[in-house]
């Protein structure tokens, strides 16, 4: 068993003709810090759960990925994130969904799990949960940024002209972080955390905050975070299948995951980017996505910090 962290920022990557030098310092600068801020509580003897979190505030303090700060934008020209955080070892879970005030939902998805006896707060519940438990709360401009206020005007243009679905990028879709570990003590933990994707409906919330979708943990089988257009990965209950198949097939991660990214979700009649990160009991780390890339970056006891953006 080797203690492990695998992160990602979501698989709507920036085609690589349009990555700056500047941007991609950015990008791999982000992964770093969420990483670094993870493994420093992993090789502390820390908890999974304490390390997924830290990788995921990282992110979403970030400008460069789709949670929290620079977020995308909804249909409303605002702002709602969802984000799940769940235990490995006790299968407890807590997550929230369209917030639109939380600064960080994922620390609030953990206090929804630690401080109530409820899952999942939505909208003005979640924000009103977060403020009565000392989180900060911030202003729907705190999340705006001009490059995701430029993709929603892109994004509409290409709608209006009924284009949307050949030309738009990844990029300019959709986004989400997340993270999975698995600690000394051979518990895993998965956290995710998204603004789901540009110019979504008000009101409209993803995979990432419904357990066994986008993110799922059990010390059985895996820990998995998902990214990718979340209507598809609620059908598919996308995490709790590659669980369900470790558990009761005896697929090994890599299979299952396989599986699901490569097949199963290509023979829907979507055929939009998905990817994930995912570790299992041992401490094996994949990584798999559909699309030209994905932001991501794992370090355990054996293997050094890495990150990586395309195909390499
Ligand atoms: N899964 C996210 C959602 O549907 C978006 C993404 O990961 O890109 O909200």
């Amino acid at each position: 068993m080797t203690i492990t962290l695998a992160i990602h920022g979501g698989c709507g990557v920036l085609p690589r003709a349009q990555m700056t030098p500047e941007l991609e310092r950015e990008f791999r600068q982000s992964l770093r810090a969420s990483l670094e801020a993870g493994w420093k509580i992993l090789n502390a003897k820390g908890s999974a759960l304490d390390a997924v979190e830290a990788a995921v505030v990282v992110m979403e303090e970030s400008w460069v990925f789709n949670a929290g700060h620079g977020a995308v934008f909804n249909a409303g020209e605002g702002h709602e994130l969802d984000a799940a955080i769940m235990d490995g070892e006790t299968l407890a879970a807590g997550a929230l969904c369209a917030a639109r005030h939380t600064r960080n939902p994922i620390k609030v998805a953990r206090a929804v799990m630690e401080k109530s006896d409820c899952l999942l707060f939505a909208g003005e519940g979640a924000d009103a949960f977060a403020q009565a438990n000392g989180f900060e709360l911030v202003p729907q401009s705190y999340f705006s940024t001009d490059w995701r206020r430029k993709t929603l005007t892109e994004m509409r243009a290409l709608m209006a002209a009924g284009e949307a679905g050949k030309r738009a990028s990844e990029a300019q879709k959709h986004g989400t972080v997340g993270a999975v570990a698995l600690d000394a003590k051979g518990n895993l933990a998965a956290a995710t955390s998204t603004g789901g994707f540009t110019n979504k409906p008000v009101g409209r919330v993803g995979d990432s905050p419904i357990i066994g979708a986008g993110t799922y943990a059990d010390n059985a089988t895996c820990a998995v975070s998902a990214t990718g257009r979340g209507e598809y990965f609620i059908r598919k209950v996308l995490a709790y299948d590659i669980a369900a198949r470790m558990k009761y097939r005896g697929e090994s991660l890599d299979a299952a995951c396989d599986a699901l990214i490569h097949k199963e979700l290509m023979e829907t009649t979507w055929r939009g980017g998905a990817g994930l990160v995912a570790v299992d009991r041992a401490g094996t780390v994949v990584m798999p996505y559909n699309t030209e890339g994905m932001y991501r970056g794992m370090v355990s006891a054996s293997t050094p910090l890495q990150v990586a953006i395309y195909d390499n």
